[in-house]
């Protein structure tokens, strides 16, 4: 056993993974990670097993919006970049502040208990096995495929947006997508240029933002004016009106919830090609047999594959979910990060907002690291923070009503996020 009961674990060196070493760094505080890849980028690096990027994947916010403040990302680098720039940008990042030197990488976190004395027993794949203060779990919320059972069975190919790398996969294929959500829309773009037909199943509508409005990228429009959010949705409507028009035109099912009240999907190509007639939206599946899909409207079609665009689930495969909280699957904590009771673990990344990019994740970094520092100097402003932490009682939706679906759970209002984020902070210091 490594006994290293004045440090801090961190599992994953993805964005959030980084962005927790850094501020432990900032705080001086003791830390190590453990990345079961060889190197740092998490889903953003596709030589990652786990990565879940495909080779034509971007980002859908744009960089302005996405990247650490205190590291803006060259001026060369495409508003959008590609996953290819961005896994640059996070080794860039590891190496300018020297955070490769505490983490251990080709581990892979199996077990974390915590013991009688509160410490956290943390082991490793090759049984390595270490004490720790506490832990940050930074372990990303998209690598680990949803796959609804659908009835019947498909005799051709089937298979996940996960497995999905390349679109050569497609050529000479009739394909069928399912799931309309930011991936799928990639994934069904790339696909008219090398399948022989094209498909996409799709239960729910959509708000469709495209990229650029006005030449801008679009989230980086209209933020200069903080609109409420009532006002925001009718002005922002209206404006989405004028640029994709109405999604319904193009055979997709009226949305059914108001705008930002899900994550909208950022494509302007999708529509295009609908209007060119190089992708056929299908209703919801009935069933498969053999090669047939059966849709909800009664219609049948053959295809010879299938990819499920039908995204991830949290996953916590190396720690007791008493630990965490659960409600249904998801951890129930304050401000997201912050199991009730527990004084030494927290969750990083547990978080999905229109424009909270990564600097949202390095704004939770900075709060648990305060936190920490919090416990160990000012017991008095730290158990004061805890019994906040205990009442769990923020509303962190900005009075939107976000539809009741596993992934929005964990969805909040990127200001209100960051206001109560604020407020907590500052109570610390
Ligand atoms: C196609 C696509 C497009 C996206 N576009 C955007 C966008 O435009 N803007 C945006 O903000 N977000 C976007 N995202 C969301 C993305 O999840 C975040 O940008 C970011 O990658 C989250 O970082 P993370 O560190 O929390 O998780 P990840 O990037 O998933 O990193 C987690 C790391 O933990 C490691 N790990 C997991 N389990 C263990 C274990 N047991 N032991 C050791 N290591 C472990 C993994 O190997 C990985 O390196 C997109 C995601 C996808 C898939």
């Amino acid at each position: 056993m490594n006994n290293l009961t004045d440090t801090y674990a961190i599992i994953g060196a993805g964005p959030s993974g980084l962005a927790m070493a850094r501020n432990f760094q900032k705080f001086n505080i003791p830390f190590m990670g453990f990345e079961r890849h060889s190197s740092v980028g998490g889903l953003w690096d596709i030589n990652n097993p786990h990565s879940t990027v495909y080779k034509s994947a971007h980002l859908i916010s744009s960089k302005k919006m996405t990247e650490f403040s205190e590291f803006p990302m060259d001026e060369d680098v495409a508003d959008f970049p590609s996953h290819y720039d961005l896994c640059k940008y996070f080794n860039d990042f590891a190496d300018h502040f020297k955070l490769r030197e505490n983490y251990k990488f080709n581990c892979e976190v199996k077990s974390l208990n915590k013991n009688e004395d509160g410490f956290w027993e943390l082991t490793l794949n090759n049984d390595e096995k270490y004490l720790f203060r506490g832990v940050v779990i930074a372990n990303g919320n998209l690598s680990e495929p949803n796959k609804p059972d659908f009835p019947g069975n498909f005799t051709g190919e089937l298979i996940h947006s996960k497995e999905y790398k390349d679109p050569e996969v497609f050529k000479g294929k009739r394909v069928l997508i399912i799931g309309a959500g930011n991936s799928g829309c990639d994934i069904v773009v790339d696909a008219v240029h090398y399948a022989d037909s094209v498909d996409m199943s799709v239960r729910r509508g959509y708000h469709f933002v495209p990229k650029y409005i006005l030449g801008k990228p679009a989230d980086t429009v209209g933020g200069m004016i903080k609109l409420p959010m009532k006002v925001k949705q009718f002005v922002d409507k209206k404006l989405l009106k004028l640029f994709t028009g109405d999604p319904e035109r193009f055979g997709f099912p009226k949305a059914d919830h108001d705008i930002y009240e899900s994550h909208p999907v950022v494509n302007s190509l999708i529509l295009h090609h609908i209007g060119h007639g190089d992708i056929r939206i299908q209703k919801g599946i009935e069933k498969f047999e053999g090669k047939n899909v059966h849709f909800k409207d009664g219609s049948i079609k053959e295809y010879d594959m299938i990819l499920l665009a039908t995204g991830y689930k949290l996953h916590y495969p190396f720690i007791d979910s008493k630990h965490l909280n659960l409600r249904g699957v998801t951890p129930d904590l304050f401000l997201n990060i912050f199991p009730p009771k527990e004084d030494n673990l927290f969750l990083i990344g547990l978080l999905e907002a229109l424009g909270i990019g990564w600097e949202g994740r390095y704004k939770q970094g900075e709060l648990i690291a305060q936190v920490v520092k919090s416990q160990l100097t000012q017991p008095e402003k730290f158990n004061e923070f805890a019994s906040s932490r205990d009442e769990n009682n923020e509303d962190l939706t900005g009075g939107l009503n976000y539809i009741k679906l596993d992934r929005m759970a964990y969805y909040v209002n990127k200001d209100v996020y960051l206001s109560k984020m604020k407020k907590y902070s500052e109570a610390l210091i």
